[in-house]
C-alpha cells in the first residue's frame, strides 16, 4: 500500500510539472503572437492618422485651437470681417481697429476634420448671420471661455493757446496820454497729441504723446507817452542804413573852400538808378513831418524820442502820414528828385533836439553794404 501510495504520488508530480509546462508555453507563446499585433495595428493607426491630416493654417485665439483654413487669407478675412461687425457692435470710434485678443495663424498639419472656412470661422468666432453672439467655440463644439474684444487706437490733437506778453514802451515822441498799440498781440498755439485707446469702444487710456509750438506768441507793443525825455530806441541802439546803397556825398563842407554845407548825408544805388526805389525807417518811431519843404523837396521826419529824429529828403513820394507810427526797416518814401538836386538821390539827415547833426557817428555802419 506504502508503495502504491508513492508511485502514485510521482506520477501526480510528473502530471502536474507537465501540465505547468505546456501552461507556460501556452503564455509565452500567446504574449508573443499579442505583441506582435499591436505593433502592426499601431502602424496601421498612425498612417490612418497621417492619412487624415493635411496642410494648414490653425486658428488660436488666446491659445485655443479654433480651426484650421487652408489659406491664411481666408483666415485674415474672417478675422477683419468680425472685426468690422464689431465695430458696429461697439460704435467705436475713428481710428485703428484689431481684436483685443491674441490671434494665431500657425502653419501645420491639422486633422481634416478641422477644417472650415471664411464664413465657418466666423460662425466659429460667434458671428451668426448679421448678429454677433459673442460664444465662441471651436470645429468641434467646445466653447471656447474668451471674448473677443475690440482694440481701437486713435489719436486727438489739442490746440492750447499760449499767452503772449505786452511790453510798454514810454516815449516822448507821443504826448502824454497818448497810447498807441504799436503791434498787436497774438495767442501763440501749444498742439497736444494723445494717443487714445479704446476697449469695445469705451475709452480706457489717454496719454499725451508731445506737444509742439506750432505758432509762437507775438507779443504786443504799446508805446505811452511819456512827460519825461524817453527815446524809443535801444540803448546802445543805432540808425540801419535807409537804402542799401553807396554814400556819394558825406556830412561837412562841399569843398575846403567855403560855400554851401552839407547838412547829412546823400546815398545813390550802388549801380545803376535809385529812383523810386524804397527808403527805409532808420529806427522805431512817430512821423511828425510829411509834407514839401522848399529844397529839401519832399520830406518825411520820423520822431524817435528823447529829442532824436530822422529826416528823408528829396522823396518822389510819401508812403506815411503825420502822426503814423513807424517800425525800424519800414518803407516810408520813395526815393526821387524833388528839391534842389542834380540827380536821384536819398538825402538822409539826422536831427538832435531840431539841429542836424552829423548823422555819421549815429549810424550802425554794419549794416551798410559799401565802403566808407
Ligand atoms: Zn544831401
Amino acid at each position: 500500500m506504502e508503495a502504491f501510495i508513492k508511485a502514485y504520488r510521482q506520477r501526480l508530480t510528473a502530471v502536474v510539472l507537465a501540465l505547468l509546462a505546456v501552461l507556460c508555453f501556452v503564455t509565452a507563446c500567446g504574449g508573443g503572437e499579442k505583441a506582435e499585433l499591436s505593433e502592426e495595428q499601431s502602424a496601421v493607426a498612425d498612417s490612418s492618422a497621417k492619412e487624415q491630416q493635411k496642410a494648414g493654417y490653425g486658428v488660436y485665439v488666446d491659445d485655443a485651437f479654433v480651426a484650421a483654413l487652408d489659406n491664411i487669407e481666408g483666415a485674415k478675412k474672417a478675422i477683419d470681417d468680425i472685426t468690422a461687425a464689431l465695430v458696429d457692435v461697439y460704435g467705436a470710434p475713428d481710428g485703428l481697429h484689431s481684436l483685443k485678443n491674441d490671434v494665431r495663424f500657425v502653419k501645420g498639419d491639422y486633422d481634416k476634420t478641422a477644417f472650415t472656412n471664411t464664413d465657418g470661422l466666423k460662425e466659429l468666432l460667434g458671428e451668426v448671420g448679421s448678429v454677433y453672439n459673442f460664444k465662441l467655440a471651436d470645429i468641434y463644439g467646445n466653447a471656447i471661455s474668451t471674448k473677443l474684444e475690440l482694440l481701437t487706437t486713435a489719436s486727438e490733437y489739442l490746440d492750447q493757446g499760449i499767452e503772449y506778453k505786452t511790453n510798454t514802451t514810454k516815449t516822448d515822441a507821443l504826448a502824454v496820454g497818448e497810447s498807441v498799440t504799436v503791434i498787436e498781440g497774438k495767442e501763440g498755439i501749444l498742439r497736444e497729441a494723445y494717443g487714445l485707446t479704446y476697449v469695445n469702444g469705451m475709452l480706457t487710456e489717454k496719454v499725451l504723446q508731445n506737444a509742439v509750438i506750432v505758432a509762437e506768441p507775438v507779443d504786443a507793443v504799446v508805446w505811452e507817452g511819456s512827460e519825461n525825455s524817453a527815446s524809443l530806441m535801444a540803448v546802445d541802439e543805432k540808425f540801419t542804413i535807409p537804402y542799401d546803397g553807396r554814400v556819394s556825398s558825406w556830412y561837412g563842407p562841399r569843398s575846403l573852400f567855403g560855400g554851401n554845407f552839407h547838412n547829412g548825408i546823400d546815398i545813390i544805388a550802388h549801380v545803376g538808378n535809385c529812383y523810386g526805389h524804397e527808403i527805409n525807417a532808420a529806427a522805431d518811431g512817430v512821423v511828425v513831418f510829411s509834407d514839401w519843404h522848399s529844397g529839401y523837396g519832399l520830406k518825411v521826419v520820423i520822431d524817435h524820442g528823447d529829442g532824436l529824429s530822422t529826416l528823408y529828403a528829396h522823396c518822389s513820394k510819401s508812403l506815411v502820414s503825420v502822426g503814423d507810427i513807424v517800425l525800424k526797416g519800414q518803407p516810408v518814401a520813395l526815393i526821387g528828385t524833388t528839391g534842389r538836386v542834380t540827380g536821384p538821390h536819398l538825402h538822409f539827415g539826422v536831427m538832435q533836439d531840431g539841429v542836424e547833426v552829423n548823422p555819421e557817428p549815429y549810424i550802425d555802419w554794419s549794416t551798410y553794404n559799401g565802403s566808407k
